[in-house]
């Protein structure tokens, strides 16, 4: 059965702000939620000697930004990046790479001009479990 997400529309059109900004490459960050339902958006730089198709957080931006999580008592809701000309389904390496199996995964993809192309996935082991993310 296919996990129903939903997030608020000011957290979705934030991430596309985000992504629309540096268009040639990927960006990326983390996302917490708290017990009220409040999202917060902590990008992060992306270190890839190749981040216009892959992405690699800064390690140290990232540890303060899980710290930054912790302190305010909110919760990792979600890691996300974008795809600058790929749709917004996870490459082998991301499904590799991915450290958090039990977080949340979310992709933008810019490659459909004026159309919102975001979807989310869980990576667990070696397959990839896509989400019913719904944006309202
Ligand atoms: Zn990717």
């Amino acid at each position: 059965m296919t996990q129903i997400i939903s997030i608020p529309r000011t957290l979705a059109n934030r991430l596309l702000t985000l992504a629309q900004l540096t268009p040639d490459t990927e960006v990326c960050g983390l996302i917490s939620n708290n017990t009220e339902d409040k999202y917060q958006v902590y990008p992060v730089n992306n270190i890839a000697n190749n981040a216009h198709s892959i992405f690699e957080m800064d390690p140290q931006q990232q540890i303060n930004a899980f710290k930054l999580i912790r302190e305010k008592q909110q919760t990792l809701f979600a890691i996300y990046h974008s795809h600058p000309d790929s749709d917004a389904t996870p490459s082998a390496k991301d499904l590799h790479d991915a450290a958090y199996k039990d977080t949340l995964n979310i992709i933008i993809s810019l490659s459909t001009e004026g159309v919102l192309d975001m979807r989310a996935y869980f990576y667990q082991q070696d397959k990839i479990e896509a989400v019913d993310l719904i944006i309202e």
